[in-house]
């Protein structure tokens, strides 16, 4: 039977006990009514014919009397009209015969009274006709007619008396059904609602307790197990869920199973990935423990011996600077922005030192919460033996260079100096070329010494607190006559609060100087060039801005580096002048940066620490 037509039945039976207590109510209260009618219909009239029979008797006595008495026509007249009321009544008191005794006692009402009316008319008219004194009519009453009346009457009584002990009879009868119908009643409904509360239970249980078993069967399968069998025992619509419900378990049990496979061949591509790539690959979770290492990161770490498992970031040989800078990617979420020159670890292997460029990623989940964190190590150690050499070759090439170059130079004046009139107009305007092309090498050949100086760490910083304004009063000092020969306007913005720095005068004047020189150069005629310092935080940051041509986005990191030049604008520069700015703010512990729009000029600014 299925579960709609099992709630039916279940309704069907309970409204069926319902109906039965109704049912049984109606016939009770039909029985009760039914006593009660017969109470009315046996009895009352039985009665009030009695007692109208009794007045109308009562009535056509005194009419009796009357007439005996000499008045004869009005007593005749009342004694008829009530002889028809009284014959009317009795009438009603034959038909309605309805307890033993009572057939008998009509009749017998009846024979009495066509006596008592024979003699009553008889007497009357008797009276009429014979002697008018009162006497004799008085005992022609007495002996005759009274006797007769009596008989009728008291026959009237009986009947009324009769009636009345049934009617009595009938109420005690009528209220022991009333009480019969109200006990059977409650214990009917009663009966009837123990059986509906029964039935009701019963089928809340055997639709529920299947459902639990449903309940079960979805636990099981969001813990993800799968092997999930409801039994299948009816074919209602509770077993066709059984039956939907298994089959879907068992699809789940296989997507699974193609997800894990999926899965796991994914893992073995990373993994195969992550073996074969030559840098180093450290995955850590935000508790910065390591989760992942490739053989790699194993061999860089010294760790092939060592369990992945367990291992801290704290427990690898990277310094302690390098994890708190991972610990702070996991508060901050953020990749660290550190300039590439600070992104270098030097590990020992097999007690040679290798230097490592490392870069920090945070790794994210799709809901973009902070998952982990990636850590790869790229072996420099070739790559700056590379630099070091050219440095060095550099180095020597510029020290060989410098004695020949002075020496040139110094011919050249002497030439230039003793010679000169034995020159051609041609001559001279060559060797002066020649002079002025010395002096770029010179310039070129001093810039390359103190940049490979620089980067060998050679260069020898004297740190005093050097007050902003007097750095750009000596800037503004320095370039004074060039600005007004450019016809160019140099506004300078000293500080407004006394803002000192950190710094070796001479050096961080070179680097100031090299960026308002190279404005100079790019600007045109009229042009403006602003110098500016503001403090943030714990530095100040000194600016020049020029509204020359600007710088190319994709030239805006690179011309920090050596020998780039915007192509097409090399103005007889060398290359190396931002390269060495850049060396020395590094050597002051800060940082500098370009902001620019092609078209729109340039802003470099250097950040260096301030003396608080
Ligand atoms: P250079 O000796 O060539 O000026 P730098 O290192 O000082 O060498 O500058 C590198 C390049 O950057 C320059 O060749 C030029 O193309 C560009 N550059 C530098 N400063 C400016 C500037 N203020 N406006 C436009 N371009 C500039």
């Amino acid at each position: 039977m299925g579960l709609k037509a099992r709630i039916l039945v279940g309704y069907g039976i309970a409204f069926t006990f319902m109906g039965m207590v109704i049912g049984w109510a109606v016939v009770n209260l039909v029985s009760l009514g039914k006593a009660t009618d017969a109470v009315l219909r046996e009895n009352y009239w039985s009665i009030l014919a009695a007692e109208n029979m009794v007045g109308e008797l009562e009535r056509q006595d005194s009419g009796t009397l009357l007439a005996l008495l000499g008045d004869s026509p009005r007593g005749m007249a009342q004694f008829h009209a009530s002889e028809g009321v009284f014959l009317q009544w009795l009438a009603r008191a034959k038909d309605n015969v309805t307890i033993p005794g009572e057939g008998d006692l009509v009749q017998t009402i009846e024979t009495a009274y066509e006596h008592y009316r024979m003699q009553g008319t008889a007497s009357a008219q008797g009276g009429l006709a014979g002697d008018p004194s009162a006497e004799p009519a008085l005992t022609l009453y007495r002996e005759s007619i009274y006797p007769a009346f009596a008989q009728v009457k008291e026959g009237c009584v009986r009947l009324r008396d009769l009636n009345e002990q049934a009617m009595y009879a009938a109420s005690v009868r009528a209220n022991r059904v009333a009480r019969r119908a109200i006990w059977s009643t409650i214990t009917v409904s009663g009966g009837a609602l123990v059986l509906a509360l029964l039935f009701s239970l019963l089928l809340a249980e055997r639709i529920a307790r299947p459902l639990q078993r449903f309940v079960e069967a979805c636990r099981q399968i969001s813990r993800g197990d799968f092997a999930v069998a409801v039994p299948v025992k009816t074919r209602d619509e509770l077993g066709r869920l059984a039956g939907e419900l298994n089959q879907m378990a068992s699809q789940l049990a296989r997507y699974h199973a193609m997800n894990i496979e999926v899965i796991l061949s994914e893992k073995t591509k990373s993994e195969a990935i992550l073996s074969s790539i030559e840098d180093g690959l450290v995955i850590l979770d935000t508790d910065l423990e390591v989760t992942g290492i490739n053989p790699a990161a194993r061999r860089m770490l010294s760790l092939e011996s060592a369990v992945a498992t367990d291992l801290r970031c704290t427990d690898l040989p990277l310094g302690s600077d390098l994890c708190g800078l991972i610990a702070e990617t996991v508060s901050t979420g953020e990749p660290p922005s550190l300039p590439d020159e600070r992104r270098i670890i030097t590990l020992s292997e097999d007690e040679r030192a290798r230097h490592y460029f490392f870069s920090v990623t945070p790794i994210r989940s799709r809901e973009r919460a902070l998952d982990g964190i990636v850590l790869l190590l790229k072996d420099v150690t070739r790559l700056r033996e590379v630099e070091r050499l050219k440095s060095e070759f550099v180095t020597a090439a510029s020290h060989e260079l410098r004695t020949p170059l002075t020496s040139i130079a110094m011919s050249i004046g002497l030439l230039r100096e003793h010679a000169a009139e034995r020159f051609s107009e041609r001559d001279a305007t060559l060797l002066q070329a020649a002079e002025e092309e010395v002096d770029r090498m010179k310039v070129l050949v001093n810039d390359l010494l103190e940049l490979s100086r620089i980067e060998e760490g050679r260069i020898d910083l004297e740190f005093e607190s050097v007050p902003v304004s007097g750095l750009f009063q000596h800037v503004e000092a320095v370039f004074r006559a060039q600005v007004l020969e450019k016809g160019i306007t140099l506004n300078v913005h000293f500080p407004e609060e006394p803002l000192r720095i950190r710094a070796d005068f001479t050096k961080i004047t070179w680097v100031l100087t090299n960026l308002v020189s190279n404005g100079l150069r790019y600007v045109d005629r009229d042009g403006l060039i602003e110098i500016s310092a503001h403090r943030v935080a714990s530095a100040v940051h000194i600016s020049v801005r020029d509204d020359g041509p600007g710088i190319p986005l994709e030239y805006q990191t690179r011309i920090f580096q050596k020998f780039v030049q915007v192509a097409g604008r090399e103005a007889g520069g060398s290359g190396l002048g931002l390269a060495i700015c850049k060396e020395i703010v590094r050597a002051h512990g800060g940082t500098i940066w370009v902001e620019s729009s092609p078209g729109r000029g340039s802003t470099f600014t250097f950040a260096v620490p301030m003396v608080q």
